[in-house]
């Protein structure tokens, strides 16, 4: 009966462990989808161009020559802001 007891103690840590291995396989596996998917937004981000104003390093397009008034109308190309 003791020996018995000792076997299934025994068997509950081999399960333990193997529970925990998986669950640290599970979230490793988890983190790199999510690191992926960080990569592909960052990278979909800086081609499309940054949205955010305050955070745009400008790029300045002209948008049109006002040759009357000697007017230039600068358009940043990322995010639309006009100067
Ligand atoms: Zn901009």
């Amino acid at each position: 009966m003791e020996h018995l007891t000792r076997m299934v103690k025994e068997m509950i840590e081999v399960i333990k462990a193997i529970l925990i291995a998986i669950g640290f396989l599970v979230v490793a596996y988890m983190f790199s989808l999510f690191l992926a998917d960080c990569a592909k937004s960052i990278g979909d981000w800086r081609k499309k161009g940054c949205k955010i104003k305050c955070l745009c390093k400008h790029e300045y397009d002209v948008e049109f020559a006002n040759s009357l008034f000697g007017e230039i109308s600068l358009k940043c190309r990322k995010c639309g802001k006009k100067k």
